[in-house]
Parts: C-alpha cells; sequence; structure tokens
C-alpha cells in the first residue's frame, strides 16, 4: 500500500454522478508511484469514468484527487502529467508510425532561458528541435518495439501493431503516469495474450505507473501489482492477485476472479460449516446457525473412489461430466441436486461414485449480508400460488408478464389475448426480509418452521426460521423471539417477486 511518501495518486471519497445516478460511488484509492495497478469489474461498473477523472476528461461531482500531493481535481488534462491509451486507438490513418508518434511532439513548447539585450536572464518557450523530436519517438518506438515500421502507413498495421503506435504516442510525452483503458479490447485472444506480456515489459522498462483498466480477470491477474475489484460504482476489494484470489472478501469477487464452487451455507457449529448436505471441518468461526457463502477453488477438491463399506459419513457425488483439460481433468460432480466443480489429475469416469473432502483451510467463508431471501426451487401450482418449501403462498403471478390479467378459468392472458397455463412452471421467489410476518405457533400462517437463530443487528433482530423441508425464511423484526421457538409465517401476495426460469412462450396454450 502506498504511504504518503511514494504515494503518486490518491482519490479521496470521488464520486461522479450522471443523470442523477451516481456511476462512481465515494471511492478512495491510493496508487503508489511506478505500480502497475488494475481496476477490474463487469461492464458499466464506473471503471472507465474513475480513469477518466484521473486523466481530467471528467470532473468529479464530490470528492479530491491528489497527485503527489497536490489537488488537481479542477486541472485541465493538458496540465495533468498523464497519458491516456484508449481501447479504440484513435491514430492518424492519413499519417505514417513516425509521424503519428511524433504528433503531440510538434505541438509541444517547453521552457527555456535566455539572456536579453539588457543582460537579464528570461524563461521564454521553444518548440522541440527536429533531432530532440527524433530522439524521442526513436525511444518510444524501441519500447514497444517497432523501431523498424516509423515509415509504413497506419492502415497497413495489424491490430497489434496499431495499438503499439498508440502507446508509443502515449509514452513519448514522458508521462508520470500511464492510463490504459481496455487497450487490448479490439485485438485477438492470440495477440492479446502477447500484448499483455509486452505491455508487463514495457511497464518494467518505463519504470512509470500504469493504471490498467479491464473486465477481464485473467488480464488482471497477469499483468497487476494490485487490483482493484470494483462493482456498480464502488471498490470491493483492493489486494495483491494472490490476494484477491486466495483471499476474497465476498461472494462477489470470489466470483468475479476465477472459477469457484460458492454455496449458501449454514455455521453448525464452532468451526463447522453446513453445505453440499454435510457438515465440513473448517477454520473460520462464526456463530453458530449464521448464514454464510462458502467458496471452493475446483483445484482445492479432494476426490477419491467411494468405499462400499465406509462408515463415517461421507460427502457422496456422481461424476456427471469430464472434460480433459491439458494438465489435469475438469469434472462436474453433482451433489444431490447441486454441483461442484473440481479439477483432479486423476482420470475417472462418468458414472463413477465418488467422496469429496476439502481441506479445512480450503474452505474459504464469508459473512453473507442477507438482503432478500431468495428461493430458486420454487414453483406455481394450480391454483396459481408459489410453492416455498412445499407449502402454498398467494402471489400475483400476472408480474411474469406485462399487461397481462388472469381469466375466469385460471389462465394468463397476455394483452393480444395468448393464454399461458403456468400450473408446475419454475419460478425464483424473492422476498424482502421485512415482508414476512412470524406468528406464534404452528398452522397460523402458510409455512411453520421452528426458529434456530436470532441476530442482534443493533436496532432490530435478524431471525431465521427453518421449515422441515430445511428451507429458511429470514425475517427482520422489531420482536424477540426465543430459539426453538415453533413459529408459522405469512407473506403477503403483493410482496413476492417472482422470475420465471426459461421462457414464458413454453406454457402458451395453442388450440
Ligand atoms: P465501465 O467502464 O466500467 O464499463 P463506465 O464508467 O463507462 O463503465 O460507465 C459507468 C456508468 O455510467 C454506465 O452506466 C454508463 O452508461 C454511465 N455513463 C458513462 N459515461 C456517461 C456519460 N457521459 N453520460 C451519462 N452516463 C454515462
Ligand atoms: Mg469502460
Amino acid at each position: 500500500m502506498a504511504n504518503e511518501k511514494n504515494c503518486i495518486i490518491s482519490l479521496q471519497g470521488v464520486s461522479k454522478v450522471f443523470d442523477g445516478t451516481t456511476v462512481v460511488d465515494e471511492i478512495s484509492l491510493d496508487i503508489t508511484k511506478g505500480e502497475f495497478v488494475t481496476i477490474l469489474g463487469p461492464s458499466g461498473c464506473g471503471k472507465s469514468t474513475t480513469l477518466r477523472m484521473l486523466g481530467g476528461f471528467e470532473m468529479p461531482d464530490k470528492g479530491t484527487i491528489l497527485l503527489n500531493g497536490q489537488d488537481i481535481t479542477k486541472i485541465p488534462p493538458y496540465l495533468r502529467p498523464i497519458n491516456t491509451v484508449f481501447q479504440r486507438y484513435a491514430l492518424f490513418p492519413y499519417l505514417d508510425v513516425y509521424d503519428n508518434v511524433a504528433f503531440g511532439l510538434k505541438l509541444k513548447k517547453i521552457p527555456y532561458e535566455k539572456v536579453d539585450r539588457k543582460g537579464n536572464k528570461v524563461t521564454k518557450m521553444r518548440h522541440l528541435t527536429a533531432s530532440e523530436i527524433d530522439k524521442k519517438v526513436a525511444r518510444a518506438l524501441k519500447i514497444v518495439d517497432l523501431e523498424e515500421l516509423e515509415n509504413r502507413d497506419i492502415s497497413t498495421l495489424s491490430g497489434g501493431q496499431q495499438q503499439r503506435v498508440a502507446i508509443a504516442r502515449a509514452i513519448v510525452n514522458e508521462p508520470e503516469i500511464l492510463l490504459l483503458d481496455e487497450p487490448l479490447g479490439a485485438l485477438d485472444l492470440k495477440m492479446r495474450k502477447e500484448m499483455q506480456l509486452e505491455l508487463k515489459e514495457m511497464h518494467k522498462k518505463l519504470g512509470i505507473t500504469f493504471i490498467y483498466v479491464t473486465h477481464d480477470q485473467e488480464e488482471a491477474l497477469t499483468m497487476s501489482d494490485t487490483i482493484v475489484v470494483m462493482k456498480s460504482g464502488e471498490i470491493q476489494q483492493i489486494g495483491t492477485p494472490k490476494e484477491i484470489y486466495n483471499e476474497p472478501v465476498n461472494a462477489y469477487v470470489a466470483n468475479f476472479i476465477g472459477e469457484s464452487n460458492i454455496y449458501n451455507a449454514t455455521m453448525a457449529g464452532k468451526y463447522k460449516v453446513r453445505f453440499l448436505n454435510h457438515v465440513f471441518e473448517c477454520v473460520d468461526d462464526f456463530p453458530t446457525n449464521e448464514k454464510v457463502d462458502v467458496v471452493i477453488r475446483p483445484e482445492d477438491v479432494i476426490l477419491k473412489k467411494h468405499k462400499k463399506d465406509e462408515t463415517e459419513k461421507v460427502c457422496q457425488g456422481v461424476i456427471a461430466n469430464k472434460i480433459f483439460k491439458g494438465v489435469h481433468f475438469e469434472y462436474v460432480v453433482m451433489v444431490g441436486k447441486n454441483e461442484i466443480i473440481v479439477q483432479d489429475t486423476k482420470e475417472r469416469e462418468v458414472e463413477d461414485i465418488v467422496t469429496i473432502d476439502v481441506d479445512p483451510d480450503n474452505i474459504h467463508i464469508m459473512k453473507k449480508d442477507v438482503t432478500v431471501n431468495t428461493y430458486s426451487d420454487a414453483w406455481i401450482n394450480k391454483e396459481n400460488k408459489v410453492m416455498i418449501s412445499e407449502d402454498p403462498f398467494d402471489c400475483d403471478i400476472t408480474q411474469l408478464l406485462p399487461d397481462s390479467h388472469i381469466d375466469e378459468e385460471g389462465y394468463l392472458v397476455s394483452k393480444d389475448g395468448k393464454k399461458y397455463d403456468l400450473n408446475d412452471a419454475d419460478v425464483i421467489a424473492s422476498v424482502g426480509l421485512n415482508d414476512i410476518e412470524i406468528i406464534d405457533g404452528y398452522d397460523n400462517g402458510q409455512s411453520n418452521g421452528e426458529i434456530v437463530s436470532i441476530i442482534y443487528k443493533g436496532d432490530h433482530y435478524q431471525v431465521m426460521v427453518r421449515t422441515e423441508e430445511e428451507e429458511d425464511f429470514i425475517v427482520d423484526t422489531l420482536y424477540s423471539w426465543n430459539e426453538n421457538d415453533m413459529v408459522s409465517v405469512s407473506i403477503k401476495a403483493k410482496d413476492i417477486k417472482l422470475v420465471l426460469k426459461g421462457d414464458i412462450s413454453k406454457y402458451e396454450i395453442k388450440d
């Protein structure tokens, strides 16, 4: 991490709002001199906007940007010692390689000292001489490995070569910081891999700070000293590639970085966590019954051949798919309805029964901040109720199709008169934590359960009600309940959000 002395750029609570939407939300970030920093996140998360604020092309609505400790928030782009390489290289097609790179230098003026007639020293501005320009261009072209091509027309170059010209043009001004906004996005995979290594080399040779933007996690992992993971305008995690990969702070980061197995899990006791219908030993200690996310890397799953006379309780699965990946096999193993992706060097066959083990150190547990109850195995019954945990809940199925209504036979009818029979349709149902009512005693609501945990959240309780089918309702409530209370839950039809799995057309009644 940057300290005050070697920190070149500091973003302090920087926000940007477009049309009333906050696209960069109070981000703070210190970048060390000479570092290769990558801002990583999905499309639309605010990466380019952040970079454009660093470059001076966009003004923050809130916050401060410091360069070497000086406030540059309001300084225009051309006065910042920062250059940008964009995805679309924007070269001049009618100039050759040399002139494209030299273009900025020909306009540039530098200060020099002169003695005037009265014998006083004065500072004047002058253009660079042809030989000065020559030297700088040659150096830049050498760094991007294009010395031989300086007289070529831009249009005769490959995409990779053109992008190198764009980089040469940016570094010829000897900026302290180079901003690169998905500079390899327009290249094919092979070219991109090559350029990744070359950029890394260039970074070493130049010794300047690179701030790189990409949505490609592999690119970020191979190139960066530091990765900044962004989501919806907010920084999720800052760390070395190793830290981000091995210690993701939440399921979002884990999911974004590399292939992972992620499960909803529940703490089953001290250093014990339950998922895949099995209790695993782990090294994290969270309160019993706390909902957590578990992340397991495919390379950390240990498969063993299932022995028939095995007495101790094991986690057992069956191999559903096998792909050879060069150095290892990748298997999809089904454990009940859950799948787990496994990398293993030993060859196994589809339909083999295996036991699954994970070293406690390799079970990464992250506290879950549940914001909504999601039931992804829900379905609609013939009374147009939604089945959650084997119990019917009243709901509004017209939300599955805009401007629809239900006719007297119970079919869903679209505004142009098409009829749909949603009996048995699979849906994802979600319910807010504030939208579930807990009622004392069994059979007073729509579903019954037992209170398995109560967490005090400062101004309310978060209570978990578990049904016999092991479905959980998480409820924010002002009332304090007791563990093991037998209760019912009730949800208003309007508070159940439904999303259909698959297309509605398959439920259309054609007569
Ligand atoms: P990323 O580079 O991560 O894909 P951007 O920073 O380009 O994301 O955009 C973040 C969000 O801000 C997007 O929703 C985008 O549509 C919006 N946005 C970006 N620039 C503008 C602009 N000039 N005017 C309005 N909205 C913008
Ligand atoms: Mg972008």
